[in-house]
């Protein structure tokens, strides 16, 4: 069993507090991963108890920031998205990215395998209503959900409690209900519950990408202590026997907010659980997550 936690637009970054909000903000479930260091440029890959800490290559060989649509099409295929297609792109899908991502991502290996698998990020009807009329057009992660033939989760599922808000929480939710918002932590524990009732659960949290590109230091600095509130709520219930929770990212962004782009830098993967080694073994970039993946999962999925 898996639980791959998605964050957008998140690097290692320089040791800088006025650029960089990991450098002060209050992340203490995220520096108990990493030995009490915070993710930046500087920290050393390595096990630190309970997380393995891989910074992880996002640019794959191509020149230029890396970009949204290419990086998660590399994270969700294992393919060199951006090499094949001649450059970095995003935010959302060109043409040739979307053929990739229907031609086959975890999402849809595993479901053609008998392996359950989901995203757990509920999405509001007003969403599902700009799809159908053409004037949004799916990122990487829900365009290989639905090609995988399996369901986006709605408001009903939010209420229900079988999906999650974009902010975990709910407290930005823009519909009517659910009735109140989950604290961080009792968001972390859903989420944490709900993976385990899959083989292979994902989550996609894109504020971070949001914050980096909106350049306020202190609001990215309040949005990490969030973060790691619900980090904290997730861990404090997940038996790192049952499975793992990768975490990683598509592209830096959010550490480098001197500017508003993505960035070159590294990407932090946090691989936490008892088969943590076996998994990060050899990774070293993007391309490298998705058949580790799959063999996890699918080792909880029976024959
Ligand atoms: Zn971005």
């Amino acid at each position: 069993m898996l639980l791959f936690l998605f964050l957008d637009g998140v690097g290692l970054g320089a040791n800088d507090a006025a650029a960089n909000p990991f450098v002060t903000a209050e992340i203490p479930t995220l520096m108990g991963l990493l030995g009490g260091q915070r993710p930046l440029a500087g920290t050393p890959a390595g096990d630190y108890g309970r997380a393995v800490f891989v910074p992880t290559d996002a640019c794959l060989g191509v020149g230029g920031p890396p970009q949204s649509a290419t990086g998660q099409a590399a994270i969700l295929t294992g393919r060199n998205v951006p090499l094949e297609i001649g450059g970095h792109w995003g935010p959302k899908p060109n043409a040739a990215v979307a053929e990739i991502l229907r031609a086959g991502t975890i999402f849809s290996r595993l479901a053609e395998r008998g392996a359950r698998a989901a995203l757990l990020n509920a999405y509001p009807q007003r969403y599902f209503d700009a799809i159908g009329s053409g004037r949004r057009s799916y990122s990487a992660v829900p365009l290989a959900v639905t090609a995988a033939g399996l369901p986006l989760f709605t408001g009903s599922d939010l209420r229900a409690g079988r999906a999650l808000s974009a902010d975990f929480t709910g407290a930005g939710w823009p519909e009517p209900g659910p009735d109140g918002a989950l604290t961080p932590q009792a968001a972390g524990r859903r989420l944490g519950a709900l993976a385990g009732q899959y083989d292979f659960s994902f989550f996609e949290y894109w504020l971070t990408d949001y914050m980096g590109h909106r350049g306020d230091l202190d609001e990215a600095r309040q949005l990490l202590a969030r973060f790691d509130a619900v980090l904290a709520g997730l861990l404090a219930t997940w038996d790192d026997t049952a499975g793992l929770i990768v975490i990683t990212s598509d592209h830096g962004n959010l550490e480098a907010l001197d500017h508003r782009h993505h960035t070159l830098n590294r990407v932090p993967t946090l691989v936490i659980g008892a088969r943590r080694h076996a998994f990060a073994v050899g990774l070293s970039d993007l391309t490298h997550l998705a058949s580790r993946v799959e063999r996890e999962a699918l080792g909880s999925a029976g024959p």
